[in-house]
């Protein structure tokens, strides 16, 4: 039985931990409580006496194939880009969310129509802390969810909340102050390998996966680190300071709008040193597992590009437009909107997986061993 160990050889060590914390989050949550994530977001034993050895973190890593012609079919997989039921542009109605979004402020108008017809209890976002920090969160109103929109890069999220949450719900629950909230029905919005590795544990009917009903995945070409160091050097290509910055965005590139409305914007190829080594190898551009993906890319400014992917993202939509929530950007402004929007994110995609092949090809003629 491959356990954790082999996580660390295989995963780990050639530096293809994604982070998504997939692992730490299962074995916690259901109280094995053999790993934790260190301060540097990486998975590691913290209790390697408590490894049952189970396996199951193994066969749930995004990295690992074990399992993915299983999670393939019961997403209807289908090349090039995985199930699209259908793709269009989209934005929040109203104004309050569109200022905090990052695009259209989609994912986050509906979330808030979820918990409005109370369809969910709860959702994991990913809150800001300070101007380049996140932090996993588990927002339970309102609230909470419009101070989650928005999007910085540092931390990813880790599914630390997951784990948090649920973290006895199988044994002791009574003891887990989050669970005696009693939290089933709750939506994920996550990058491409954290809907990844979630879809993997619904494979296999994992607890804590089932009280996740809905996953909301982010279109993403790569986490970066923003350091000092790398703070001050994209401040110096864009020329600015960033106390002047209201917020910053990725598309095709970084767009960084100031406090006084103007924009200016840095090339992702000046970022590579950034990005973390990990997503140099990630095939999944567009949250081929989602219920519905969600990005900037092909949409104009202040709308977003929403793919519904199964039919219940699809019924969420529908819903959310007919409660008013969201509204579509209108056929005479741009009557070829959605197969623009669809072409461009084709094609990123498709960019990303020929790069990770040829990473990988790359990887396996060298032995590369990297710092983890
Ligand atoms: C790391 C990363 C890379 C991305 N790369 C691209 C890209 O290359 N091209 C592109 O078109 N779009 C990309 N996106 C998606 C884009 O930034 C927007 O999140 C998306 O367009 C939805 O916009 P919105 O205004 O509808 O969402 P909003 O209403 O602003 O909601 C965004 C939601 O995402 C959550 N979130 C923010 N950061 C994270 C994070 N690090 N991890 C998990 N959840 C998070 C927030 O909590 C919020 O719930 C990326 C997002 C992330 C997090
Ligand atoms: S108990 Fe299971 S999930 Fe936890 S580290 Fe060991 S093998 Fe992995
Ligand atoms: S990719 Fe995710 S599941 Fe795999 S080892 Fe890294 S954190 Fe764990
Ligand atoms: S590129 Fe995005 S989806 Fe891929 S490993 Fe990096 S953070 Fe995860």
């Amino acid at each position: 039985m491959k356990t954790f160990f082999n996580l660390v050889q295989e995963v780990q060590k050639p530096g293809l931990c994604f982070r998504c914390g997939g692992c730490a989050a299962f074995c916690t949550a259901i109280n094995y409580g053999a790993l934790e994530i260190n301060d540097n977001g990486k998975p590691v034993y913290g209790d390697l006496e408590k490894c049952i050895e189970c396996g199951l973190c193994y066969s749930i890593c995004p990295e690992i194939n074990d399992l993915d012609e299983e999670t393939k079919r019961q997403a209807a997989w289908s090349e090039p880009m995985g199930r699209v039921i259908e793709t269009t542009v989209l934005r929040s109605t109203q104004k309050k969310v569109r200022e905090r979004a990052s695009d259209g402020g989609v994912v986050t108008a509906v979330l808030l129509h979820l918990f409005e017809r109370n369809r969910i209890d709860g959702a994991i976002v990913s809150r800001p802390v300070g101007k380049f920090q996140r932090e996993p969160y588990l927002a339970t109103t309102p609230e909470e969810i419009l101070e989650s929109a928005g999007l910085f890069f540092d931390t990813a999220h880790r599914m630390k909340r997951l784990s948090d949450e649920y973290m006895t719900f199988s044994t002791i629950g009574e003891l887990d102050p989050m669970v005696k909230k009693g939290l089933k029905r709750v939506a994920l919005v996550g990058t491409p390998c954290q809907i990844r590795s979630l879809r993997k544990m619904q494979v296999l009917n994992l607890i804590p996966s089932d009280a996740i009903k809905i996953c909301l995945g982010l279109f993403c070409s790569g986490n970066y680190t923003f350091g000092i160091k790398e703070q001050q050097y994209l401040a110096d290509i864009a020329g600015i300071s960033w106390n002047d910055v209201a917020k910053f965005n990725l598309k095709d590139k970084l767009i960084i709008t100031m406090k006084s409305g103007s924009q200016k914007t840095i090339s992702l190829d000046d970022m590579v040193s950034m990005k973390r080594y990990a997503c140099h190898y990630c095939s999944d551009y567009s949250a081929e597992f989602s219920d519905i993906s969600f990005g900037g890319l092909g949409a104009q400014e202040g709308w977003t590009t929403v793919i519904s992917r199964t039919p219940l993202g699809r019924a969420v939509l529908a819903d959310s437009r007919s409660a008013d929530r969201i509204e579509q950007i209108k056929i005479e402004d741009n009557p070829e909107f959605a197969s623009h929007a669809l072409k461009e994110v084709r094609k990123t995609s498709l960019a990303k997986k020929k790069n990770a092949r040829y990473k990988r090809r790359s990887l396996m003629g060298q032995s590369v061993q990297v710092k983890i």
